[in-house]
């Protein structure tokens, strides 16, 4: 699941891993327990979180591969804000190939930056992240055209699909988007 902050990635992250059948694997998610259980990892992540930039590509990659080895796993994941840099999905790549595996789609979410400033200041009233101030998401957007959307030119030049889907919406039309989308390319979902 690919987007910009704000464009509801989490949120339709989960909904589709369900009808997927997978876990829904979020980088940002994982690193804020890291913070809140006080990990090593987490007293590294934190001041560069707040500050809107990326954690260090190394750091992110053993998570994520070490998340990749749990037996829930076995049968595919839903990826959730990773990889987030041209050298994540580099690496990405290698660890699935050691599995026989490989990116099967990327469902890239289309929001305008009025609608993505908007909706991350109301949350920041709602769910309190420490990242969801007006200058955490200034500077998340511009990590994001910086380092992020070349991610999605890695994966074009490639055999996986990219759904470009529209994130602007109800949230349960979005879904459906995303759901009609992956039908249309064959795969294979749960009921609702
Ligand atoms: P998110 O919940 O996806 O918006 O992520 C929140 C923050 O966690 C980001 O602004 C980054 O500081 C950090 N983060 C999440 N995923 C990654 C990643 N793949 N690489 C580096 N930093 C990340």
């Amino acid at each position: 699941m690919f987007g910009p902050p704000g464009s509801g990635k989490g949120t339709q992250a989960s909904r589709v891993a369900v009808r997927l059948g997978v876990p829904h694997v979020a980088a940002g998610d994982m690193l804020r327990s890291e913070v809140a259980r006080d990990t090593a990892l987490g007293r590294e992540a934190k001041p560069i979180m707040d500050a809107g930039g990326l954690v260090p590509d190394d750091l992110v990659v053993r998570m994520i591969d070490a998340r990749l080895n749990e037996p829930d796993a076995t049968n595919g994941v839903l990826l959730d804000g990773f990889p987030r840099t041209v050298p994540q999905a580099v690496a990405l790549d290698t660890m699935l190939a050691a599995r026989h595996e490989k990116v099967d789609d990327v469902i890239s979410l289309e929001v305008h930056d009025d609608e993505l400033k908007a909706r991350i200041l109301k949350r920041a009233t709602t769910e309190g992240r420490s990242d969801d101030t007006a200058e955490g998401l200034a500077q998340r957007l511009i990590v994001y055209r910086q380092d992020t959307a070349p991610v999605l030119d890695h994966y074009r030049n490639g055999s996986t699909r990219i759904e470009a889907i529209n994130g602007v919406g109800d949230i349960d039309v979005i879904t459906e988007r995303i759901i009609e989308s992956l039908k249309h390319n064959g795969v294979a979902l749960r009921s609702a």
